[in-house]
């Protein structure tokens, strides 16, 4: 995949202002998941962004399901699905957390994540990282080591690096 690909696929990111509030710019993939080759080219940058030293993914509902399973797939790895609350049978963790605005809750299913796993999470989009901080505290109350977190698009000026210290972060793009 050249330099070239890589780009002209995050450019496919659509940007949608005011949504889903006033005063946010919500950056939409749909165009490129619904691009073949765009979405091979992705899948396979989030490879290399993972690493070798890895044997299972964790993803947060929903579009981080939709880039997990691909590069799940393609890796030969395992997947843990974080969901919202209410969705999951047997819950092996639960963490609230705070969103800008407001507060949110992300469950564990039970089995999904094993003692000493090697686990890297991978999201969509990176904003102020306590979706991700909450998601590495699910995965490390399993007994778990998170050994890096994967993402297409980073928002640097929210600040997540500060919330995840210690935490290897790999964004495709950083705006
Ligand atoms: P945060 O916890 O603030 O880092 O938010 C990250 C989660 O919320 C990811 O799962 C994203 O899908 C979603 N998200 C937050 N901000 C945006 C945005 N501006 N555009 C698209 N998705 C976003």
């Amino acid at each position: 995949m050249t330099a070239t690909t890589l780009d002209a696929a995050l450019d496919l990111i659509a940007e949608i202002p005011d949504f889903p509030e006033p005063g946010v710019l919500f950056r939409d993939l749909t165009p490129l998941f619904g691009d073949a080759e765009a979405f091979a080219a992705v899948i396979e940058a989030l490879g290399a962004a993972v690493g070798y030293d890895v044997d299972r993914l964790v993803a947060v509902e929903a579009r981080g399901f939709v880039l997990a399973a691909a590069l799940g797939y393609a890796r030969r790895l395992g997947v843990a699905l974080v969901r919202k609350p209410g969705k999951l049978p047997n819950v092996a963790g639960r963490v609230d957390y705070a969103l800008e605005y407001g507060q949110a809750t992300l469950e564990l299913p039970v089995g999904s994540v094993h003692e000493g796993q090697r686990v890297a999470i991978v999201d969509d989009v990176l904003a102020t990282g306590g979706t991700v901080a909450a998601t590495a505290e699910l995965v490390r109350s399993a007994g778990a080591v998170v050994t890096g977190v994967a993402v297409v698009l980073e928002l640097a000026d929210l600040g997540a690096r500060e919330r995840l210290p210690g935490l290897p972060v790999h964004a495709l793009r950083t705006v």
